[in-house]
C-alpha cells in the first residue's frame, strides 16, 4: 500500500503534539481554509509516494520519539495508509495524534458509510480537529492554530459519543517566559 506524502517524516517535533514526536506529513486536502499554513500541501497529485512498509520501518529505526503524529495536508483523505499506519503504531505501543480539518462530529457521521474512519479513531489517542479559522487564529493556543480547533481524548470522545477536550490544552498558554524575563530585568533570577 502507498501512501502519498509532501515530504519526508520528520523526527523530533515538539510542536506537533505532546513530547518528542515523528511527524507524517501527507500530501492532498480540499478544506481550504483560508490563510492555511501548508498549501503546498492541497493538490492530490503532487507529493512523493511511499510504500507504507518503508514507513513502519522508519518509524521504528527513529529513536528517541514519544509517538507519531499523522498531519498534513489531511490524513483522512488517505484513509486506508493512515489507518494502516495508525494501527501499526498502536501495536507498537506508541502514542498516536492525527490533524484533520473534519470536525469530531463529522468523522462520527461519515463513519456510518465508512467503517474504517471508525477503525482509524479506534487507534488515535489525540484527534486535533476543524479547520483552521483565520479570524480565530492565536498564538496563544496549544497545539492547534486557531480557536475553534480542538485539541480531544479521543478514547473518551468515543465513550461518550460527543468530543471530549483535553482540558490542558483547552487553556490558553502561560506567558512564564516572560514573567521570568521581567524578573531577570529586576534582577531577580527564578
Ligand atoms: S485542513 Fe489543514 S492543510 Fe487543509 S486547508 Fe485547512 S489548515 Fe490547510
Amino acid at each position: 500500500m502507498q501512501i502519498k506524502l509532501a515530504g519526508p517524516l520528520q523526527s523530533d517535533s515538539i510542536v506537533d503534539g505532546e513530547g518528542i514526536r515523528t511527524v507524517i506529513w501527507t500530501q492532498g486536502c480540499s478544506h481550504n481554509c483560508k490563510g492555511c499554513h501548508n498549501p503546498e500541501t492541497h493538490d492530490f497529485n503532487k507529493g512523493i509516494s511511499v510504500d507504507v512498509e518503508d514507513i513502519k520501518k522508519q518509524i521504528m529505526e527513529t529513536r528517541n520519539q514519544d509517538g507519531v503524529t499523522l498531519s498534513g495536508g489531511d490524513p483522512l483523505y488517505q484513509i486506508d495508509a493512515s489507518l494502516e499506519i495508525a494501527k501499526f503504531c498502536k501495536e507498537k505501543d506508541l502514542n498516536v495524534w492525527c490533524y484533520t480539518g473534519f470536525t469530531f462530529e463529522q468523522l462520527m457521521d461519515m463513519s456510518y458509510r465508512n467503517q474504517k474512519i471508525k477503525d482509524l479513531l479506534n487507534n488515535l489517542d489525540v484527534l486535533v480537529d476543524g479547520k483552521f479559522e483565520e479570524n480565530k487564529r492565536s498564538l496563544n493556543l496549544h497545539f492547534k492554530g486557531s480557536e475553534n480547533q480542538r485539541v480531544l481524548d479521543v478514547k473518551k470522545s468515543l465513550e461518550k459519543g460527543t468530543p471530549v477536550e483535553i482540558e490542558r490544552y483547552k487553556l490558553q498558554k502561560k506567558y512564564q517566559s516572560y514573567s521570568n524575563f521581567d524578573n531577570i530585568c529586576k534582577g531577580i533570577y527564578i
